[in-house]
């Protein structure tokens, strides 16, 4: 047989599609995996799948007993593995990935229920050497009554006095574009667009909030 379709999705949904032994993300080439193989009565259940990366699928499948080199991955070890990975991806649905150069933080602002929000801050960090260009930033507006023109995004932390605007484009800073959008599943989101970061270094995003009465505790930006 084999996993069916929805069990494999769900494998994949839950990993967000990268390996569970290495956790890099490997996006198309990942391979849903059996921890016990069929020929050893493995079921093609979701608790018998783990998502591996073709490096990390080799080294599982390919373990001459007669010839050992190195240790073999036991079964108990790879249910560990994507136990924890896929734990971690449920308690991190929206942090950018352990191997991601950028950390960002918080990864939700809960907006309350105030006639307006006070300044929130967003901290990003380069963790690597190196100098990012054109990273784009994703946020998420979830609330009904908040439109993607209510939130002001500005460089450091004071609110942005002038900034301008070229239809649901606005120039925030020589170097900070915020694009307000919806994505492919009809969420309101703001992508933020940055032309540089340094190495090692963090850059903080104040968020205000304009007008727009809040009732819903609930309403919240990833
Ligand atoms: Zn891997």
């Amino acid at each position: 047989m084999g996993f069916s379709k929805s069990i494999k999705e769900e494998a994949l949904i839950s990993s967000r599609r990268c390996c569970c032994i290495c956790h890099e993300f490997v996006g198309l080439y990942t391979n849903v995996h059996h921890i016990v193989p069929i020929e050893q009565n493995g079921e093609d259940i979701l608790e018998n799948a783990i998502v591996l990366c073709l490096t990390c699928h080799g080294e599982v499948g390919h373990y001459n007993n007669k010839h050992p080199i190195g240790n073999k991955y036991s079964f108990s070890e790879l249910k560990e593995h994507k136990q924890k990975w896929f734990e971690w991806c449920n308690n991190n649905p929206y942090a950018p990935l352990p191997k991601s150069p950028i950390v960002i933080s918080p990864h939700e602002i809960p907006l309350g229920s105030k006639e307006w929000c006070p300044l929130s801050q967003i901290d990003l960090y380069n963790k690597t050497d190196t100098f990012l260009y054109q990273l784009w930033i994703k946020i998420l507006v979830n609330s009904r009554q908040l439109d993607q023109e209510n939130v002001n995004i500005s460089l450091g932390n004071s609110p942005m006095d002038s900034k301008m605007e070229f239809g649901n484009k606005y120039l925030l800073d020589q170097q900070l574009l915020q694009i307000n959008a919806v994505d492919s599943k009809n969420n309101k989101c703001i992508f933020l667009v940055i032309d540089k970061i340094n190495p090692k270094t963090s850059y903080s995003f104040g968020i205000t909030i304009n007008s727009a009465k809040l009732t819903d505790y609930r309403d919240s930006l990833y």
